[in-house]
């Protein structure tokens, strides 16, 4: 088509040219003045010529989307038809790029899930209509604002600014509070976001229904649980009475009674871990004092197996949240390497800060942990060998403890271990939970 365009368009100049010529010529014969003839001829044809360009200029500088461009003769005639067969290709292109698009507004518009693109700085770009539900985004007063200003719950802020969005964050909905729904962030293209949401009320209340029925299972035990004990334990203060054939068997209702009620106490605190997002209480805890006490209940549980506890305090600075509840998480681990450390082992407790924030580590000398079993270990009631966990007492509740109480004051829990030689336990604190002194 280029070449049958390009083939006129010379054929056309040509015919031109000769036409002039040969008017030039006549008016030459008339006039006897040849050279005049030519230059008025072709002095004509320019001012035609810039006519010509004068009008496409007015065309291309002032026309609406769908206006062709004007009509015109001979070579102009073949440039503002070649114009006019571009435009209508552009027009048809952009018509099924318009259509393609529509047809994904659509599917989107349709999700049940929200869908919500944001610019690199967390501005709204583009959202589908579940936005709307789901986070109460109002078309198109919202477009260009920013996201953290529209969804405000404190934990949303703190995700979208800290940038790790490996784990998607479940709220209360912006728009209904007994809505949860659970964001998923996702980079693309030039740092953009795409948010997805989902609503995930009813896996919630799943959650919930199992987390009250744990707490009220533990709660309703609790009592029974303690007036047995207590019977038991009147019964071994006054020994003497009692028939020595059932000494033994009552000393061993106590010790495993007193296992349940350790059990219980575990299973209600997990529980109270779990109702609420962050510790209610925020006070600066002296890490240093709380790991000196702990210490001495440390040594008091490892009594004659000669283990050599030692504590490096290497910070003086504090943390924010609750002392019962890291005072839990630090026993926990430091009772841990006790219990699962041979006579005679080392374990070292240190706590330092950094520019990553603040850190506490528990290493002993002791049986270690194969590989496959760390990502499970703070599993509830995950235990690497059962016959190991009954000689010690444990309950199989103890590191999923640790891992609540980290989460709750934004920190993270590293484990690394080698069978036969020792563990290390590292708790990692950001540095916005601490407090220097
Ligand atoms: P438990 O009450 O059984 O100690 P935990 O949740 O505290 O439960 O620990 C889970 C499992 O992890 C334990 O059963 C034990 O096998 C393993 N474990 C925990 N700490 C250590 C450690 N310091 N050395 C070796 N194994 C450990």
């Amino acid at each position: 088509m280029c070449f049958q365009l390009n083939q006129n368009w010379y054929g056309t100049l040509i015919r031109h040219m000769l036409m002039l010529v040969a008017a030039a010529l006549v008016a030459g014969v008339i006039s006897n003045q040849y050279g005049w003839s030519l230059a008025i001829g072709l002095g004509l044809y320019l001012a035609w010529t810039l006519k010509q360009l004068l009008r496409l200029h007015d065309w291309l500088s002032s026309h609406k989307a769908d206006e062709p461009p004007p009509d015109g003769y001979g070579l102009w005639g073949e440039v503002f038809d070649s114009i006019y067969h571009l435009q209508r290709r552009d027009q048809r292109v952009r018509g099924r790029l318009q259509a393609v698009i529509d047809r994904v507004q659509e599917s989107t518009a349709a999700l049940r899930d929200a869908v919500i693109m944001l610019d690199s700085e967390g501005n709204l770009e583009w959202w589908n209509r579940a936005a709307e539900t789901l986070l109460g985004l109002k078309t198109p007063q919202d477009s260009g604002q920013s996201v953290s200003n529209l969804v405000r719950h404190p934990r949303f802020k703190e995700y979208f600014e800290q940038g790790n969005y490996a784990e998607p964050l479940e709220i209360p909905s912006p728009t209904n509070d007994r809505m949860r729904i659970q964001l998923l962030i996702t980079r693309y293209g030039n740092n953009e976001h795409l948010m997805l949401v989902r609503d995930v009320t009813r896996i919630h209340q799943l959650e919930q229904m199992r987390k009250d029925f744990v707490a009220n299972v533990s709660h309703e035990l609790r009592t029974p649980l303690t007036v047995i004990f207590g019977y038991l334990e009147t019964l071994l203060d006054n020994v003497e009475e009692v028939n020595p054939r059932w000494v033994r068997a009552l000393q061993q209702m106590h010790q495993q009674g007193g296992r349940m009620q350790t059990l219980l106490n575990d299973l209600l605190l997990l529980a109270k871990l779990e109702a609420t997002d962050y510790p209610s209480d925020s006070y600066p805890i002296e890490v240093g004092t709380l790991l000196k006490t702990i210490k001495g209940d440390a040594q008091a549980l490892s009594a004659n197996k000669n283990q050599q506890i030692s504590l490096n305090l290497e910070s003086e600075v504090q943390l924010k949240g609750s002392e019962t509840e890291l005072r839990s998480a630090f026993s926990n681990l430091i009772f841990n390497a006790v219990k699962y450390t041979p006579a005679e082992g080392k374990i070292h407790i240190r706590w330092w800060a950094d520019e990553h924030g603040a850190h506490l580590s528990v290493q002993d000398s002791g049986i270690g942990i194969e590989t496959k079993h760390l990502p499970r270990l703070t599993e509830r009631f995950y235990r690497v060998d059962s016959s190991r966990a009954s000689n010690t007492g444990g309950t199989g509740l103890g590191l999923a403890i640790v891992k609540h109480v980290l989460l709750r004051h934004r920190g993270t829990l590293e484990i690394n271990s080698v069978p036969g030689k020792g563990s290390v336990f590292i708790c990692h604190f950001p540095a916005i939970q601490l407090i220097n002194p």
